[in-house]
């Protein structure tokens, strides 16, 4: 693999960076398609038909991201004025441009989860507020995988002890699952037994799964006739989206399995750096495909760091002065991680 001053051969940066497959290209290229709108394309509908029953819900909807299902969710879910109890670190929290307040009209309590996963108990707290000048919560969101958290994976028995907690506040519940394919394959659970656990629940294509654009929201009958005219609003209706669609069902066949690669590459890649002086990580916490580390005592910033790694062509992510994130995906191999670590390495030695 040769590395190149200005291009970046290495991209750990997000496992938004894949690029679709020859032969997900193919599929794309032979796809039977129709009006998306008028729920008359047949691949679109094949791919809600496949995620319903992957996730055990009754119905599915195709969208254009994953930030579009969690807007849409909460709008359902919430009224103007209503609070979210999600971790301090969610992306609808975070990463979200204030859709939630834009869009539902609600405001997202942040709960002080441990590694992105909080307890009923936490949670229980942030609902208690039964005042009446507080906000009247109606949702608690839950990230599977934590992406802030480090791609932990929210384990079952947390999801059904927080899911009865609702149950017994007659609160909704949505689970923002991005990874969710990913935290199936680090646990060995099935999707279907983590969806179980909310009400609503989506997925991502276009991260780890390898597709260029698409997620998929899934819920009861009613939830997603409800999710329509959100998704009207929004402008998230598609004319012959099978194009796009096709490119799901080809992931859900072939890049399913092959997640754990991507694990097996984030440890090690942990493991590696862990060796580093000045390069703070733990490897025992790197669950699925995310590892965050800090470089704080290296001497140099984060932003340093990236920009002398992308000089080397390895592209890592700064998220602040001192952390940085990167994620593993079906673009980079074994081999890969093992030169972003020793480039990481020279870097740092390199003062
Ligand atoms: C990427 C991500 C989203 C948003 O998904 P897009 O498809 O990029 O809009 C939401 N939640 C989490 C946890 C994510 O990592």
């Amino acid at each position: 693999m040769a590395i190149g001053a200005n291009r970046i051969d290495i991209e750990l940066y997000s496992d938004t960076r894949t690029k679709p497959t020859t032969g997900m290209r193919a599929a794309m290229a032979e796809a039977e398609v129709g009006d998306e709108q008028a729920g008359e394309d047949p691949t679109t509908n094949a791919l809600c038909a496949r995620v319903a029953d992957l996730l055990g819900k009754e119905a599915a909807m195709f969208l254009p991201s994953g930030t579009m299902c969690n807007e849409i969710a909460l709008a359902v879910h919430c009224r103007a004025g209503d609070a979210v109890v999600a971790d301090k670190t969610s992306h609808i929290g975070n990463f979200e441009g204030g859709g939630p307040a834009a869009i539902a009209g609600v405001t997202v309590s942040g709960v002080d989860g441990a590694r992105g996963v909080f307890s009923p108990d936490q949670a229980a707290a942030a609902v208690e507020q039964d005042y009446h000048y507080a906000p009247r919560t109606t949702l608690i969101a839950v990230e599977q995988t934590a992406n802030l958290g480090g791609g932990t994976v929210w384990p079952l028995p947390a999801l059904k002890a927080v899911s009865a907690l609702a149950q017994e506040r007659g609160l909704a519940t949505h689970m923002d699952g991005a990874r969710l394919m990913s935290a199936v394959v680090a646990s060995g659970i099935a999707a279907a037994d983590f969806a179980a656990t909310v009400d609503g629940v989506w997925l991502d294509l276009s991260k780890g799964l390898g597709c260029p654009v698409g997620a998929v929201l899934a819920g009861s009958r009613t939830f997603i006739d409800d999710c329509w005219r959100w998704k009207q609003r929004v402008g998230g209706a598609m004319r012959q989206s099978g194009v796009l669609a096709v490119a799901g069902l080809y992931a859900l066949d072939n890049h399913v399995s092959r997640l754990a690669e991507d694990h097996d590459n984030a440890r090690l890649f942990a493991d590696l750096i862990a060796a580093i002086e000045g390069v703070s990580v733990e490897p025992e916490h790197v669950e699925s495909n995310i590892i965050y580390f800090d470089v704080k005592e290296t001497g140099q910033t984060a932003f340093d760091i990236a920009d002398r790694l992308a000089e080397k062509g390895v592209r890592i992510g700064p998220f602040d002065e001192r952390l940085m994130r990167a994620v593993t995906h079906l673009d980079v191999d074994e081999e890969g991680v093992r030169i972003a670590a020793e480039a990481l390495t020279n870097v740092v030695q390199a003062g």
